[in-house]
């Protein structure tokens, strides 16, 4: 680990507040949940475009489930990581303003991160594809293995589909947050997915900077004042102690 770096990313979120967090699938990795870019596990069992996107759940619900209630098991047996609990203590230091994620699994609420904007919605709920009636997890479980709403509709997870738009008012925020920060401190994403990858630009037109933490190059490392490749959960843990108290 190069004390260097991570003392210079402490020193960006010291000085160049307010800081912002973007995450992506590269935060939960380190707890064991599958990224569907990299197609181990689950995601090399089902085809992404079939069950995680709007058309293909629609088409059959009950294969799209059978994949949704395997991920929610995989889910109630996996922890937040020190990446997590990393981006928990900087807000709760007053250093981290907000956590913008990709990620769907809950895992930065779980850490202790209160502020957290889900632009790609959460499995945590779910919604009648008929009325819009919402859902909890918990009666999801008991309605498996097709949970319908009590009007017959077919309920689907509140996670953004390939072919789904983003929640509006999530996105919109998540859009305040970046123009506003002046750093976006994006973690464990390789910034390919748009709309979400644009949320930089917005943070460089707004006159803030950008840091960088993820395993591999990013679409927009050139851009970034810091660009720290390697594991999330590490570099937030030593970048934590080198900020202080
Ligand atoms: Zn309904």
């Amino acid at each position: 680990m190069d004390a260097v770096t991570t003392e210079r990313l402490a020193q960006l979120i010291r000085t160049r507040q307010p800081c912002v967090a973007l995450t992506g699938a590269g935060v939960s990795t380190e707890s064991g949940i599958p990224d569907f870019r990299s197609p181990t596990g689950i995601w090399a069992t089902y085809d992404p475009m079939e069950v995680a996107s709007i058309d293909g759940f629609r088409r059959d619900p009950a294969r799209a489930w059978e994949f949704y209630a395997r991920r929610l098991a995989v889910l109630a047996e996996v922890e937040p990581n020190e990446g997590h609990r990393a981006l928990a203590e900087l807000e709760a230091r007053g250093l981290v303003e907000a956590v913008v994620t990709q990620n769907v699994d809950g895992l930065h609420q779980r850490a202790g991160s209160r502020n957290v904007v889900e632009v790609h919605g959460s499995v945590r709920t779910s919604g009648c594809l008929d009325c819009g009636t919402p859902a909890g997890l918990e009666r999801v479980l008991e309605l498996l293995p097709l949970p319908t709403c009590e009007c017959g509709g077919i309920l689907k997870p509140g996670v953004v589909m390939f072919g789904e738009l983003l929640p509006e008012a999530a996105f919109a925020y998540a859009g305040e947050l970046a123009r506003a920060a002046g750093l976006l401190l994006v973690v464990g994403s390789s910034l390919e997915v748009h709309p979400v990858a644009g949320l930089p630009f917005e943070t460089l037109r707004g006159g803030g900077k950008l840091a960088i933490v993820n395993r591999g190059a990013t679409a927009l490392d050139e851009h970034a004042d810091l660009v720290l490749d390697g594991s999330a959960g590490e570099l937030l843990r030593e970048t934590v102690q080198e900020v202080g108290y």
